[in-house]
C-alpha cells in the first residue's frame, strides 16, 4: 500500500484545521510539507452553518460559499488556495489507526501516512439515541447533523417530507437553531427536552423564557420536562410516531435529534494524557506525547482567566486553538517561544431574527435586564453573572457589534460591583463605562 510522508500532518478536516492551514500560510512553509486529512469529502468549512442558512429556503448557503476563513470576515479558503499553497487536501479520508510512537496513521483503505509534527484536529461526535438503546432510533428520518453530509440528508427529508411534522429531540443550542430552521421550511415543529427550559448549561430561567415565549409565537409546540422513549415506523421503515416518557405520542415525518455531542479521542486512547474527556495540552497545545498538538473540540486546555483546564466544544476557540498551535510550532522551530493562550470563552447563535452572544464564565448570581417580552417588535435585554463580587460573564440578545464588544470587554475586565440592584438598572449603560 502507498505510503506519503509530511513534515507536518493535520488529522480532521474541520473549523480548526481550515484555521491552521490560514495560518501556515501566514507563517511559511514549503509546499508539499503539510497535509490535511480529512474523513469528509469537502475542504474545511464553518460547520455552524449547517444548522442555520444551509438550511434555509432562501437565502441558502452552499459550498464553496462558507469555506474557511469567512466566518470571522476573512479570505475564503477554497479547494484552489490549498492547491495553490502546495498544502495536500486527502479528502474522503478516514484515519482508523494512528501509532504515535511510530509517527504513522493509516487509513479506513490502508494507505499511510508518516509525519514528524502532528495536529489533532478530530472534532466531536454526535451522541445518538441508539447509544442508549432507544426503541426505533434507526427509523428511516432520524437526522443528527455534525458534517455536511447529514445536512444534506435533511435537506432532502425537507424537501420530500413539505409541509409536514418534525420532531426536534433535544433543546441545546442545535435543537433551537434547528427548530427555527423547520419552522422556517414550513414544518409543523414540536420540541422536546427533559429540562425545565431550554439551553440550561448556559440559560437562566429567565432568558429561556423569552426564547420559550418566542418560539411558541412563531408556532414551535415546547414539551419540556420529559424524554424521547421510542419510535415506530411505517411500512417503508420511514419514522412515524415518536413516543414520549410521559406516555404522550406525538406524530413525526421528520425528527432531529440535537442531545450532545462527544470529543473525537479513541484513535489515542492510551498513547496520550487525557483530561476531562478530552486530549490534555498546555498553553501552546502540545499533547503530552512530543510533535503531536490537539486543537479545537478535542483539546482540554489550560483556560488562563479562569486558573484551571477546561474543553470548549465552540468555533471561535477552534480558530484561535489552530492559530495559537501553528504559532507555536512554527515559533519553536526558530527557538522563539509565543505568549500563552488567554482565552476569554465567547459562544454564540442565531435563529429567526434573533441573535444572542456569551462572553466568559456562567457561574455566579444573575441580574436580567433589558426588554425581554418575546411579544416586543425589537427586543433587546441580557444578563450579568456575578461571581465575588465581580462580573464574570455577560449575555445579550440583539446587541449591535459594538454593544457587544462592550459586554466581551466586561467578561474580560470582571469588574467589581457594590449592588446587584444598581446593576440590573444601568444594564448595557454598565457595559459601556466599562
Ligand atoms: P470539526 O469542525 O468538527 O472538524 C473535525 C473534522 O475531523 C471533521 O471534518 C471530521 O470529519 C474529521 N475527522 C474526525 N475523525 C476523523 C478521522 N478519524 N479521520 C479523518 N477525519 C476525521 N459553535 C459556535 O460557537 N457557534 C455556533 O453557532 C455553532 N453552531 C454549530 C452548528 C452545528 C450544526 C455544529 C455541528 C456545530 C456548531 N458549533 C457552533 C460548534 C463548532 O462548529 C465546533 O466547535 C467546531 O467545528 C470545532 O472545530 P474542530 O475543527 O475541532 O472540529
Amino acid at each position: 500500500m502507498a505510503e506519503k510522508s509530511f513534515k507536518y500532518v493535520i488529522v480532521g478536516g474541520g473549523v480548526a484545521a481550515g484555521y491552521a492551514a490560514r495560518e501556515f500560510g501566514k507563517q511559511g512553509f514549503n509546499p508539499g510539507e503539510l497535509a490535511i486529512i480529512s474523513k469528509e469529502a469537502v475542504a474545511p468549512y464553518e460547520r455552524p452553518a449547517l444548522s442555520k442558512a444551509y438550511l434555509f429556503p432562501e437565502g441558502t448557503a452552499r459550498l464553496p460559499g462558507f469555506h474557511v476563513c469567512v466566518g470571522s470576515g476573512g479570505e475564503r479558503l477554497a479547494p484552489e488556495w490549498y492547491k495553490e499553497k502546495g498544502i495536500e487536501l486527502i479528502l474522503g479520508t478516514e484515519i482508523v489507526k494512528a501509532d504515535l510512537a511510530a509517527k504513522t496513521l493509516t487509513s479506513a483503505a490502508g494507505e499511510i501516512f508518516k509525519y514528524q509534527i502532528l495536529i489533532i484536529a478530530t472534532g466531536s461526535t454526535v451522541i445518538k439515541l441508539s447509544d442508549f438503546g432507544v426503541q426505533g432510533a434507526d427509523a428511516k428520518n432520524i437526522f443528527y447533523l455534525r458534517e455536511i453530509d447529514d445536512a444534506d440528508k435533511l435537506v432532502e427529508a425537507i424537501k420530500a417530507k413539505k409541509n409536514g411534522k418534525a420532531v426536534v429531540v433535544g433543546g441545546g443550542y442545535i435543537g433551537l437553531e434547528l427548530s427555527a430552521a423547520l419552522r422556517i421550511n414550513n414544518i409543523d415543529v414540536s420540541m422536546v427536552y427533559p429540562e425545565p427550559w431550554c439551553m440550561p448549561r448556559l440559560f437562566t430561567a429567565d432568558i429561556a423564557a423569552f426564547y420559550e415565549g418566542y418560539y411558541a409565537i412563531k408556532g414551535i409546540n415546547i414539551i419540556k420536562g420529559t424524554v424521547a422513549v421510542g419510535f415506530t415506523a411505517d411500512s417503508n421503515g420511514e419514522v412515524k410516531e415518536v413516543k414520549l416518557k410521559d406516555g404522550r405520542v406525538l406524530e413525526a415525518d421528520i425528527v432531529v435529534v440535537g442531545v450532545g455531542g462527544r470529543p473525537l479521542t479513541t484513535l489515542f486512547k492510551g498513547q496520550v494524557a487525557e483530561e476531562k474527556g478530552g486530549i490534555k495540552t498546555d498553553t501552546f497545545f502540545r499533547t503530552s506525547v512530543p510533535d503531536v498538538y490537539a486543537i479545537g473540540d478535542v483539546a482540554t486546555f489550560p483556560l488562563k482567566l479562569y486558573n484551571e483546564i477546561r474543553r470548549v466544544e465552540h468555533v471561535d476557540h477552534a480558530r484561535k486553538s489552530a492559530e495559537q498551535a501553528v504559532q507555536a510550532i512554527k515559533s519553536s522551530e526558530e527557538g522563539k517561544t509565543v505568549e500563552e493562550y488567554d482565552y476569554l470563552p465567547y459562544f454564540y447563535s442565531r435563529a429567526f431574527d434573533l441573535s444572542w452572544q456569551f462572553y466568559g464564565d456562567n457561574v455566579g448570581d444573575t441580574v436580567l435586564f433589558g426588554d425581554n417580552d418575546p411579544k416586543s417588535p425589537k427586543p433587546k435585554f441580557g444578563s450579568y453573572w456575578i461571581k465575588d463580587r465581580k462580573v464574570v460573564g455577560a449575555f445579550l440578545e440583539g446587541g449591535s457589534p459594538d454593544e457587544n464588544k462592550a459586554i466581551a470587554k466586561v467578561a474580560r475586565v470582571q469588574p467589581s460591583i457594590q449592588n446587584l440592584d444598581q446593576l440590573t438598572k444601568e444594564g448595557l449603560s454598565f457595559a459601556a463605562k466599562i
